[in-house]
């Protein structure tokens, strides 16, 4: 079975994150919405997800980085990348 490797996801990203959402994957159920700490998700103005419900869009200046919609989702559809400059800083204040 051939598997498909390239979904069409939206990409948004600031200087501490890459934030994407996968369309492919998303099936709108809106759990991330519901799990957001600090409400930073809500479904998109324009992007589509897999049964042609609207995906979802965070808000990056508010979010923090928790990973929660990352691990909520049942489908995948969200993958967060912290960048390194970051995450070493973080590392050495945790020590
Ligand atoms: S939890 Fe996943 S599938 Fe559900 S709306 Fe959020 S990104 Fe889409
Ligand atoms: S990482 Fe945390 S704060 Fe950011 S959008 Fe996901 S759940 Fe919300």
């Amino acid at each position: 079975m051939k598997v498909k490797k390239d979904f069409k996801t939206y990409r948004k990203e600031n200087k501490e994150m890459i934030y994407d959402n996968h369309l492919d994957l998303c099936k709108s159920c809106g759990l991330c919405i519901e799990f957001c700490p600090v409400n930073c998700i809500k479904y998109h103005e324009k992007n589509l997800g897999r049964f042609g419900s609207p995906a979802i869009d965070a808000d990056l200046d508010i979010c923090i980085k928790c990973g929660m919609c990352e691990r909520i989702c049942p489908d995948a559809a969200i993958s967060i990348e912290i960048k390194k400059a970051r995450a070493k800083k973080e590392k050495v204040v945790n020590k």
